[in-house]
């Protein structure tokens, strides 16, 4: 099975995916792969822009003032990589599935900000922080 290309900072985005995002076909694209992943479908650590990227249409870029392949967005790849390391094996080069036992330990870590520093800049984090303390309900990846 081709898996899930995911950019480091996506390890944390699909954490507290409620499905929301820049624009429906970004939304529509993201739900598809978030239920892929959570049916099994594996997932590879890619670098720059990735399959959720691929649901950023020119529109998008148009309607948001956002662009995937801003230095910035890769720093915060790099960032996520390093701290979500020691709980998954992102750095293996290797697909590897991200079962329900994976996605609470990425979960807790995000909870007490352990894995979060990829998150400082970005201007979806109080949303974020928020679902993470609402113990992420709703969310559509391994709904709690
Ligand atoms: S704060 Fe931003 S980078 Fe962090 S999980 Fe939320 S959307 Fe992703």
């Amino acid at each position: 099975m081709v898996p899930v290309r995911l950019r480091g900072h996506h390890f944390l985005c699909v954490l507290t995916y409620r499905g929301y995002g820049y624009t429906e076909p970004f939304v529509e694209n993201m739900t598809r792969l978030v239920g892929e992943i959570e049916a099994g479908r594996p997932v590879i650590l890619c670098k720059g822009p990735d399959d959720i990227c691929g649901g950023f249409t020119q529109h998008c870029r148009t309607v948001s003032d956002h662009d995937c392949g801003q230095p910035h967005t890769r720093e915060m790849d790099q960032t996520a990589v390093e701290a979500i390391n020691a709980l998954v094996p992102v750095q293996s080069g290797e697909p590897f599935v991200m079962d329900a036992a994976m996605i609470a330990a990425l979960r807790s870590g995000f909870a007490d900000n352990s894995i979060r520093k990829a998150c400082l800049r970005c201007s979806w984090s109080d949303f974020c922080t928020q679902i993470a303390r609402e113990e992420y309900a709703d969310v559509k990846l391994f709904e709690t």
